[in-house]
This record gives structure tokens, sequence and C-alpha cells, in this order.
């Protein structure tokens, strides 16, 4: 029975059994109604636990989430504050890579506002010195490994081309497809201008931004290097300045420097590109000359400096002046190593102080004298020219058949003031070095061509006249023009004129010789290869090449008789000569023994000291046009006789 009904029967009524039958029915009826409500209000109060504890997991779920979405969203928020306050350019492009957005920086950089941008390919942003391939490497290089980054050269709106520092990566949603690629770039010039600064310092004097010892121990290495391999020579010229300890310490350092400064102007100013001008320290310079032709151009050199640097310089209004003292040594000859020739080029200059200062010296004694006179031929060669010093000499060449002049050689000298008869081999080398041989060549041409005209209109039988070519001459590009109008000013038959040129002087450009040759040919004149054997002969190449005549050099002539080896090459040259139908000359020809081995091998035509020396304009008049006599005639006339015979 339910507690509280029993509670209540005892209290009222004692023992229930004491209760009559349709009593206890009824407390019966009462006690199932009290255990039916104990049952619903059990039920009741089970479904009403189970809502609220629901109740409160539903609000723990959304109490997280919302903390979450607030979360993602201050995150965002604060992605957003970082991609438009980055001091980097950055731009978003969708999947197929076109730009969707873009920061303040990347505007600012590039200088493309957002809107001129969106919906276009990065590519916009090249500067057009790449090609696509380039773009697609580093594409195919993000798909591959999902970033990619490095240093590419990009383009301002304005036009104006930058270095950046590029990171692109691509992002992928849950599924690994890109959705968007990331790019962020910075403008590196000022950082590799920085670099740039800092390499220059490292190799640069700060006083006057010339080469340190460093960068000049660079340039030397390879200029030495190139002058090995080329076999040329390297000049060093070590410049201390006169006196300049007196004006440092009289006028104060500000007035040192700025000398410097200047002086450190004149010398960059006066040497070549190839060239290098450096500051060891204090008012030491030192120069290095590559590709040194010859000794005399390092004395030029070192001339111009001096005077250079002796003009005055105009200092916070008051005028100085100061002269350099320099030394010279030469690669090879005075050292092969950077430190020997530093040594030797000081030492040079030291010499040049005590020579009074205001000079220039050699490190070897000799140079000196060499350079010197050198550079006073130079200087009186150029008057020679100018004052008709030069002169021909004729030398006849006589044909081996017949023993008559078939024709002359005309040979240049010089009847200098003081030195009397200068031959060729001394001057002509000077002359080709500074670009004199040009008019010279010219001269020579004009008065041979004359001469020439002359006899043949008094001869008999008709005269031709060679006239020498230098390498200098053949390279000009108005040679052919100069020759036409020479032969066209003198009258000279074309036939009359012969042009003798070296095998090396061909050979070195082949294919613009063969048309400069053809083009002469083509006026009628006579080719000639001189002292042929000396040179690098390609019997291919000789082929080709529209000449007539091969001059055999002198050096195998005079050892035929004696020297099998020489008698070999001129048999040799003269069956080549024959195989190409060419006509050959022998020259140096000064033994009758030469005669007999040339005469047997069936040379054509010889010319030498035996038969007639180079003879001055009068006496070649006379042997030329037959009748004349000279100091060599009973050489001449024996030759003749051996040849007749
Ligand atoms: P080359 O053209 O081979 O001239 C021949 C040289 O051999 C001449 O010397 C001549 O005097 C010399 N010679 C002739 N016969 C004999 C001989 O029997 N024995 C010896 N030992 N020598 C003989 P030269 O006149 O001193 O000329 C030397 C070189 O100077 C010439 O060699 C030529 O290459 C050059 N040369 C001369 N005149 C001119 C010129 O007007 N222009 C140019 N560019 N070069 C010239
Ligand atoms: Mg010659
Ligand atoms: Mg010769």
């Amino acid at each position: 029975m339910h507690p509280l009904l029993q509670r209540q029967l005892r209290r009222h009524v004692g023992s229930p059994e004491a209760l009559p039958p349709e009593w206890r029915r009824l407390v019966q009826a009462i006690d199932d109604a009290y255990q039916a409500h104990d049952e619903d209000r059990k039920l009741i109060e089970r479904s009403l636990e189970i809502t609220s504890k629901e109740l409160i997991q539903r609000y723990d779920t959304v109490r997280s989430e919302l903390v979450e979405r607030l979360k993602a969203e201050e995150q965002l928020r604060l992605w957003a504050k970082v991609f438009e306050s980055s001091s980097e350019g950055i731009f978003i492009t969708d999947a197929e890579r076109r730009i969707i957005s873009v920061n303040r920086a990347f505007v600012e950089i590039t200088g493309h506002r957002p809107e001129e941008v969106t919906g276009r390919p990065p590519s916009l942003l090249g500067s057009g010195l790449y090609d696509g391939s380039v773009f697609e490497a580093i594409w195919a290089s993000i798909d591959a490994v999902g970033h990619w980054q490095g240093e590419i050269r990009d383009r301002r709106k304005s036009g104006e081309a930058y270095p950046a520092w590029v990171a692109v990566t691509a992002a992928r949603n849950a599924h690994g497809a890109v959705t968007n690629y990331i790019a962020i770039f910075s403008d590196i010039s000022d950082r590799k201008a920085a670099e740039e600064r800092i390499r220059f310092l490292a190799h640069h004097d700060c006083l006057t931004g010339l080469p340190n010892r460093s960068l000049l121990r660079d340039r030397l290495e390879q200029a030495i290097a190139k002058a090995r391999r080329k076999g040329e020579r390297v000049a060093l010229l070590f410049i201390d300045l006169d006196r300049f300890k007196t004006i440092n310490d009289s006028l104060g350092h500000h007035v040192g420097d700025s000398l410097l400064q200047l002086v450190a102007e004149r010398l960059k100013a006066c040497l070549r590109s190839d060239d290098t001008v450096c500051r060891l320290g204090g008012d030491e310079f030192i120069i290095v000359l590559s590709e040194i032709a010859n000794v005399e151009d390092a004395a030029k050199v070192a001339a111009k400096v001096g005077e250079v640097l002796a003009e005055p310089y105009c200092i916070a209004g008051a005028e100085f002046h100061v002269t350099p003292s320099t030394g010279i040594s030469l690669f090879p000859d005075d050292g092969l190593d950077i430190d020997t020739l530093i040594r030797n080029a000081d030492a040079a200059m030291y010499c040049a102080k005590d020579n009074g200062r205001n000079n220039y010296q050699f490190f070897t004694a000799d140079l000196n004298t060499r350079a010197l006179e050198r550079l006073s031929l130079e200087t009186s060669l150029r008057r020679a020219l100018e004052r008709e010093e030069l002169v021909l000499h004729y030398q006849p060449q006589v044909d081996l058949r017949t023993g008559r002049i078939t024709g002359v050689e005309a040979l240049v000298r010089w009847l200098h003031p003081e030195m009397g008869l200068v031959y060729p081999e001394r001057f002509i080398p000077v002359a080709e070095d500074t670009g004199l041989i040009v008019p010279l060549g010219e001269w020579v041409l004009r008065t041979a061509c004359a001469q020439a005209k002359a006899w043949n209109e008094a001869a008999a039988d008709p005269v031709g006249v060679a006239v020498n070519l230098s390498a200098r001459q053949f390279r000009q590009h108005d040679l052919v023009r100069t020759v036409a109008r020479t032969l066209d000013e003198t009258g000279l038959d074309p036939r009359r004129l012969e042009l003798e040129l070296t095998e090396t002087m061909v050979m070195q450009r082949p294919d613009e010789a063969i048309l400069t040759l053809g083009r002469l040919k083509a006026m009628g004149l006579q080719l000639a290869i001189d002292d042929f054997g000396t040179g690098y002969s390609s019997l291919a190449a000789l082929k080709r090449f529209p000449i007539d005549r091969l001059k055999i050099d002198r050096s195998f002539v005079r050892e035929i008789s004696v020297d099998p080896d020489d008698a070999a090459i001129v048999y040799a040259i003269i069956s080549l000569a024959r195989s190409l139908q060419l006509n050959v000359v022998a020259e140096g020809v000064d033994a009758g023994e030469q005669v007999e081995f040339l005469r047997r091998h069936r040379c054509d035509v010889m010319q030498g000291f035996l038969f007639f020396p180079p003879l001055p304009e009068d006496e070649a008049t006379r042997f030329v046009l037959g009748g004349g006599r000279s100091l060599r005639e009973g050489d001449a006339a024996a030759a003749r006789g051996s040849l007749t015979s």
C-alpha cells in the first residue's frame, strides 16, 4: 500500500483489516489511484530530466560554434590588415592565373591600380626581358612542388624596369585542386644598389673611384694571361707625383685630396678603354697597358701622362703645378709575375726621380734608348714625307731565258739629313705602327707609276714596275680606289703595274682578300706573292687567289747550291708555280751557281745583286732604256753571258 495512505488509515481508522469489506475495496481503489499518480509523476520527472540535458548540450554546441566563428573573423581581419599593410607587394590569382586581388604595396611598387590588373595575367608585370618559356618554367615548378621563389626583372607602369624578389605559392582545396596562387614580391633595387656599392668599394679607392690594389692584381693577371696566349706585351707604368707631399703638408689634406681626384680624372681620360689606371695609395698610381704592340707605345703613353699631368690645376681659386715621375716595366721582358713587374716599375720610377723627376724610365736601360730612338724616328719620318726626303730605287728583274730586263721592283729609301740613306727595314715597321705607311705607300705607288709611264713611252719593249704593299695598306678600305685613281692620274697602262703582297697578308682574311684581289685583277694589273715560303702557306687557299706570280724568298735562294733542304724547297716552289700556271721569280740571286740551279729547274725570272742592285732613278732609267752603264755592269754582263751561253 502507498505509504501516505497507510499513515492516514492508521491515524484515523487503525488497522485496515478492521474495516468492513466495502471500505476495504474503497481503500484499495484509493491505493491504486495513489500508485498510478506516482507512476505518472516519475515519468514526467524523467522526461523533464532528458530535455534539459539536451538543451544544455545544444547550447554548448552553439556557443562553441559562435566562438570559432568569432575567432575566424578576427583572424580574417588580421590577415586583411597584414595583406593591406604589408610593405611587400601581394597579388592573388584564381586557378586560371588571373589576378583577382592586389594590395596597396602592389599599387605602390608597380604603379598599376587594382582595376587595371584585375582579370589580367601576372605576365603583364614582366619587363619584356624574358620570353614565354621562362614563365612557363616558373608555373611548371609551382604546379609540381607548390611554390617558387627567385629574382626576376619586372617593369613598372612608367616603363622603368626593376629587380624583384618573388615568392609564389599555390593554394589548394580539400581535394587537392589549385584554387588560387598567391604571389608576394618586393622591389630589391635598393638592396642590389647597396650590394653593388659594397662590391665597388671593395675594389676601388674611395677618394678617386679608381680601381684599388686588389682590382689591379685581377686586371694585371688577366692582361698577363692574354698576353701570354697571344705572345704580346703588357706594360706597367708606375707613376709617382713629384713633391706631392709638400703640397699636402703645406696646403692641407683637402687640397691634396682634390689634387689627387683631378689627377685621377686626367689619367683616366688619356687611356684606352682596355687599359687600367689604379691608385695604389698616397700619390702613387699604376697604369696597365694591355696588348702593347711595341715598346714605344708604352713610352708614348708615359710621355702623354707627363704632359697631361703637368697642365696647371685650379683648386679653391689657386693654381698648382705638379709633375709625375714614371717607371715602366714590361711583361715578359722585365718580369713574368705581378709582384716582379710592380717592383721593377717602382725601381724604374726611382731612376726617373734620380734623373731629375718629371720624366719616364724603362726598367731595362737599352729599352730607354730604343724607345727614344724609335720615337725620334717617328717624328722625323712624319717630316720626311713633307720635306720629300723619300726616294725610290729600282731593282731590275731579268728574264732567265732571254737575259732581258722585263721589269723593276720599286724599293723605297729615306735620304735622312743626318743619318744618310736609311733602308726600309728600319722605317717601314715604324710607318706601319703609326699609320704613316698609308700616305707613304700612296707616294711610292704614284711615283713608281709615273716613272714606269715615262719609261714605257721611251722604251721599245714594255717595262713593268712592281710595288710592295704593306699589310696596313692592304687592309685600307679604299685601296682599290686609290690604285685606280693613281693609274688614271699617271696614265700608266695597268698591265705594267704589279702589286707585291705577302702570304700572311692575304691569308689573314682570305675571303676578303680574294674579293680585293679580284677587283685589282679586274683592272688588269699583275699580282705577286712576295717572300714566298716564309709565311703560312695554305696551298688550297693559294689556288683560290687570282695571282700571277710567286717570288721565292731570298733566304731559300741564298743557300740553294749548298743546302739540299733549301734546294728542295726552291725546286718545290718552282714546280708548284708551274702546276698552278704561275710565273716564278727568284729573289736575292747573288752568285753564279744559283743561276745555274735556277736555269736547270726552269725558273722564269731572277732578281738580285748578281745582276743589278736596286738602282737610283737615273741609273735605272739608263738600264731600262737599254743604253746605260753602271758600276755593276761587269757583273751584269757576266751574268747575262752565263744566261745566253
Ligand atoms: P722585298 O720586297 O722582298 O724586296 C727585296 C729586298 O731584297 C730589297 O731590300 C733588296 O734590296 C734586297 N735584295 C735584292 N737582291 C738581293 C741580293 O742579291 N742579296 C740580298 N741580300 N738582298 C737583295 P730592301 O730594298 O732593303 O727592302 C726590304 C724590304 O722592305 C722589301 O723586301 C719590302 O718588303 C720592304 N719594302 C721596300 N720598299 C717598300 C715600299 O715601297 N713599300 C712597302 N710596303 N715595303 C717596302
Ligand atoms: Mg718585294
Ligand atoms: Mg721579297
